[in-house]
This record gives C-alpha cells, structure tokens and sequence, in this order.
C-alpha cells in the first residue's frame, strides 16, 4: 500500500496535569519558542483548561486545541460528560478518544468509542481514536488482533473523508509511560494493521490518506526515528509534553527545518 503525503501531527497530551492556572503559562511558554511551520502542532488539554489555552492563545492557531475526551450526545441528561458541541465553543479541533486509560480506568468499550467518534466527525471535530493491544497480549502475539477489533469497531459510524478526518493513534499500553518505547519497525507493522482495517471497511485511498501516528515513550531523542519511519505519521506525546520547551525542542527535532 502506497501511503499519500500527509502533514505530521505531533499532539501533546497533558492527561491529568494543568488545571487554568497552569495551563495559560505553559501555551505561553510553548509560543515563545521557535516552533516549525510544516507540522500540525497540536495540545491536549484537560477540559477544565480549555478556556484558559483559549485564553492565552487568543487568535493564534498554534498549537491547535484538542480535548481529551468527549461525550456522544450533544446535550441531554449525562451528568459530568462534555459535548462535542461544547468542545466547538472553545475552537477545539481534535479529540482524543478511547485512550488506554480510559478504557483501563474508566472501563471505555469499543462500542462507547464508536459512539464517541461519530458524534465528534458529525460536528466538525477530528476524531484521534488510541487503540493498542496491553503487554499480556502483546507477549501472546495478539497485537495485530486486538488492533483489527479495536479499528473495525471504531469505525463503525465514520465517514471516510471530510475536514474532520479521523486519525488514529497506535498506543501499544506497555509502552506508555514506561520508558520503552516500541521499536519504529514494530510500530510501522502496526500501522500497517491498522491501514488494513481501515482499507477492508472503507478503500485503499482511504487507508492510504489516513493519518496513523505513534504514542508511547515518544521525546526528543527517539521522535526522528519514528517521523522517518515509512506509514508513522506523527506521535501522541505524553510526559515528554509536559514541559513547554522539551516539547517545542521535540517539536523542531521532528522538523528540523
Ligand atoms: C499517552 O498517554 O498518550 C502517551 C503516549 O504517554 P507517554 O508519552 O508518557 O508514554
């Protein structure tokens, strides 16, 4: 399979770091720096803390917003979810979905991320779904498996094309947070499973142009080997995006120029 040009993305992921105090300070800091022109840079950031990166990023677009989750209704009687259509308020432009710790902590199903993809494309948001298999079934030799089911069901309400495009993110859970990042062969082997996924429920021009990036121990010093790897089209970036200039420097290791 032939994969088209596509931008990288780099999105930071501040999981449960930075309420509105913090949060102005780090988009302020990131912007100080010199940042690349030919990536989409993008945050996400805790709701809570949407306004206030609003805020400090005033009519700037980079980095983009992403949320971190995102509910499948647009409003009704759900108690403490967010809508896609809130998520609109404060120019958000991506959001995760499914990541692992949801599913882990938070006991997300496949179905539930389905549900939450569809409603983020239908308003106008891209949809960055996580899938990837856990170090049990990693070290059965289940990852291409796992990423089949997880995919086919993510995809099950989405549409192809559009603005709000989904992307995936390969995030295998052993290597999340841990240090040991997945070798960049591993992950194209991955993206190639998850391309396929994607080409038997839609085409080969839609697996093609669909934007699969890489999570998982990603920082400055591993991120070119994965943004020159063959289908890696960017990363998730986690604790190596919690300081504003490791991650700016990140940023500019991915794209030098
Ligand atoms: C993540 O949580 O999406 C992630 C990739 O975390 P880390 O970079 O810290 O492994």
């Amino acid at each position: 399979m032939e994969i088209g040009f596509m931008k990288t993305i780099l999105i930071a992921n501040w999981k449960m770091h930075y309420g509105p105090m913090k949060a102005g300070g780090w988009i302020r800091a990131f912007r100080r720096e010199r940042l690349p022109k030919d990536l989409d840079i993008v945050v996400a950031v805790p709701h809570v803390s949407l306004a206030a990166a609003r805020a400090s990023l005033g009519r700037a677009s980079i980095p983009a917003l992403a949320a971190q989750d995102s509910f499948w209704t647009a409003d009704g009687a759900y108690t403490g979810e967010i809508s896609p259509a809130m998520l609109l308020e404060f120019g958000v432009q991506y959001s995760l979905v499914g990541h692992s710790e949801r599913r882990i902590y938070l006991g997300e199903t496949d179905e539930m991320v389905a549900k939450k993809a569809a409603a983020l494309q239908a308003a106008g948001i891209a949809p960055v779904i996580c899938v990837g298999e856990n170090e049990a079934q990693y070290k059965k030799g289940e990852m291409a498996k796992v990423l089949k089911a997880q995919v086919t069901a993510a995809i099950a309400n989405l549409k192809p094309d559009g603005k709000s495009a989904m992307i995936f993110a390969y995030e295998p859970v052993w290597a999340i947070g841990t240090g040991k990042a997945c070798p960049p062969q591993a992950a194209k082997e991955a993206h190639e499973v998850i391309r396929s996924a994607i080409q038997k429920k839609f085409n080969s021009n839609v697996a093609e142009h669909t934007r699969v990036i890489y999570g998982g121990s990603v920082d400055a010093n591993n991120i070119n080997e994965y943004v020159t790897t063959t289908g890696v089209n960017g990363a998730l970036v986690g604790g190596a995006s919690l300081d504003p200039r490791a991650f700016a420097l990140l940023c500019r290791t991915a794209n030098p120029a």
